[in-house]
C-alpha cells in the first residue's frame, strides 16, 4: 500500500506500541473512515469510558451512563483491524486530561480564586472544611474512576486482545514493564511544604531507613523557608533523592502565560542548582500545554484520579508516560492531607485497596506524604503502618522500590529497547536490556494473561506464569 497507509498504520500503534515496546508487526491498525469529527464520550469495552472522535451514532457529549460500547463495531479486513477511533487521540485525551470540559475548568477557576483569596486567613480544619463541601457528591462521579482508574491500560488490553485474535497468533512478545521481572513499581515521595515540615525531614529519613525506604523530597525554592546546601546535601548523602517543587507554592504557576515564563525560568534554574532531575507543582496544578518550558527529565504533578484536589480531574493510568521529552510519573494513590483532613481517615484501609488495584495491572503505586502532616502520634502512626504494610508486600511480592529518578531512567531506556527473533523465541535489546525481562501475552478463555519468560533461550520450557489475578488486594 501507500506511504500515507503505513504511516497512519505507525501513528495509529504508537500508544499501545509504548506501553507493551512490542514487535510493530503484531500492532496492525487502521481508522474506520467514517469517525466524526467532533469528539465526545463512549465506551471500548465493558466500563472503559473514552472521549474522543468515534462513530457518530456512539457520542456522547457528557459522561452519562449507559454509554454506547464501540467494541462491537471493531472490524477486521485480513489480518488487519479497522478501528472505530484512534488509540492515541483517545489515550491523550485521557493522560492529559483533555476529557475535562469547559464547565468543569471554569468551575475550577472560580474555586480557585475563592480557595487562594482564603487560604492566608484560615486555618487548616477551615480550608478542609470548604474542601469538603465541595468535594460533596464526588463519588457519585463514575469518571475517572475512583479510587484508581485503569482506563488507559485497559484500551492496551483491549486492542492487544483483539490482535492475538485477528493475527492467529498464540502469543504477541513485549518488554516487560519493570525491571528484572518485578511484578510492580513503588515510589515514596515528600513534599515539604513549611519550615516545620523542613525541620522535620531528618527524622522522616530515619523512619523511613528502618523500613528500608528512600524517597524523594520536593523543595519549595523561595518563600516558603530557606533551602540551605548543607540541608540538600544531607538528604542525598541519605540516598534519598532532592527535588523541585513549584516556585513558591501560591497555587499561580499557570495562571498566566507572562508570568510562567517569567517563573519557569527560575524554577528551571533551582533545578539545575539543586541537581534536581525531577519537578512537582505545588498542589498538584498542571497544564500539559506549557510543559516544553521545564528543564526536567521528569514531572509529578498529574494525578491518577484526583476528585478531591483543587484542580479536579484525573489522567487515568497507572504506569508513567511522556508528555513530550518530560516523562510523566503520576500520583497514583491518595494524599496524606487529602486523606486526614478530607476524608477523616486515620487507617491505611483506602491506601491497601489502591495498592492491590494498581498491582492488578502491574502499574506504579506512587505516594505523596508530607513531612508537615505527620509530625503529630496519630498521623505518624498511620504513616508507619503504611510503611509497615510496604515491607511485609515486599517480602512477598518481588516488588521495585525505586526512586522516582531511577523509573525516570528504566522508563527512557525501556522506550529505546526494542524486541528482535532470536531462533524459535525473541530477544530484547537496546541499552539497559540486561536488567529487561521478556514477557508474553496471551488469550485464556478470553482473557489476556501475561506471563514472562525467565530463561528466553529455553522458551517455553522457562515460562513462569504470573499474576493477573486481582485477588492480591485479598492478600495485603
Ligand atoms: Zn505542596
Amino acid at each position: 500500500m501507500s506511504k500515507a497507509f503505513r504511516k497512519d498504520q505507525i501513528m495509529l500503534a504508537q500508544a499501545v506500541h509504548n506501553h507493551y515496546r512490542c514487535p510493530e508487526e503484531f500492532l496492525d491498525f487502521r481508522l474506520n473512515e467514517g469517525i466524526s469529527p467532533d469528539p465526545g464520550y463512549f465506551q471500548f469495552g465493558p466500563g472503559v469510558t473514552c472521549f474522543g472522535r468515534s462513530l457518530k451514532s456512539a457520542l456522547k457529549a457528557q459522561v452519562q451512563y449507559p454509554l454506547s460500547d464501540v467494541l462491537p463495531n471493531v472490524l477486521v479486513d485480513g489480518k488487519q483491524l479497522v478501528l472505530p477511533f484512534d488509540p492515541d487521540e483517545v489515550i491523550d485525551n485521557l493522560r492529559l486530561e483533555r476529557y475535562n470540559s469547559v464547565q468543569l475548568r471554569r468551575h475550577e477557576y472560580a474555586f480557585k480564586k475563592i480557595y487562594y483569596w482564603l487560604r492566608p486567613f484560615t486555618n487548616r480544619s477551615l480550608r478542609s472544611f470548604i474542601q469538603k463541601l465541595r468535594a460533596a457528591n464526588w463519588q457519585k462521579r463514575q469518571f475517572p474512576h475512583w479510587p484508581v482508574d485503569t482506563t488507559v491500560e485497559s484500551i492496551c488490553e483491549n486492542l492487544l486482545l483483539l490482535s492475538l485474535r485477528v493475527s492467529g497468533a498464540d502469543r504477541i512478545p513485549f518488554i516487560w514493564f519493570w525491571p528484572n521481572g518485578a511484578r510492580g513499581c513503588v515510589s515514596m515521595t515528600h513534599d515539604v511544604e513549611t519550615v516545620a515540615g523542613r525541620d522535620f525531614c531528618t527524622q522522616l529519613i530515619d523512619i523511613d531507613d528502618s523500613y528500608g525506604i528512600k524517597a524523594s523530597f520536593q523543595i519549595v525554592p523561595e518563600e516558603r523557608y530557606p533551602v540551605t546546601p548543607e540541608f540538600l546535601g544531607r538528604l542525598r548523602d541519605r540516598g534519598f533523592e532532592v527535588c523541585v517543587q513549584d516556585l513558591n507554592h501560591d497555587g499561580r504557576l499557570f495562571d498566566e502565560r507572562k508570568e510562567f515564563l517569567r517563573r519557569v525560568a527560575l524554577i528551571n534554574r533551582y533545578g539545575q542548582e539543586y541537581g534536581a532531575k525531577g519537578y512537582r507543582s505545588a498542589a498538584l496544578y498542571r497544564k500539559a500545554e506549557w510543559y516544553g518550558d521545564f528543564d526536567f527529565s521528569f514531572d509529578m504533578s498529574f494525578g491518577n484520579v484526583v476528585p478531591l484536589d483543587p484542580q479536579r480531574g484525573g489522567c487515568c493510568t497507572v504506569m508513567p508516560y511522556f508528555i513530550g521529552d518530560i516523562l510523566e510519573l503520576p500520583v497514583t494513590t491518595i494524599q496524606d492531607y487529602t486523606l486526614f483532613y478530607v476524608l477523616n481517615d486515620h487507617t491505611i484501609d483506602l491506601w491497601k485497596r489502591q495498592i492491590g488495584m494498581i498491582l492488578a495491572k502491574n502499574g506504579l503505586t506512587s505516594f505523596i506524604v508530607h513531612p508537615d502532616y505527620i509530625t503529630e502520634d496519630k498521623e505518624q502512626a498511620v504513616y508507619k503502618d503504611l510503611l509497615a504494610m510496604l515491607t511485609e508486600l515486599r517480602k512477598r511480592e518481588s516488588l521495585w522500590f525505586a526512586l522516582p529518578g531511577e523509573i525516570d531512567s528504566w522508563w527512557r531506556e525501556r522506550s529505546r529497547m526494542s524486541i528482535v527473533k532470536d531462533g524459535n523465541s525473541w530477544r530484547v535489546i537496546g541499552d539497559g536490556a540486561e536488567r529487561a525481562v521478556l514477557a508474553f501475552a496471551r488469550m485464556v478463555n478470553g482473557q489476556l494473561i501475561y506471563e514472562q519468560a525467565d530463561a528466553p533461550q529455553e522458551g517455553d520450557s522457562g515460562v513462569s506464569s504470573v499474576l493477573r489475578e486481582e485477588s492480591i488486594a485479598a492478600g495485603l
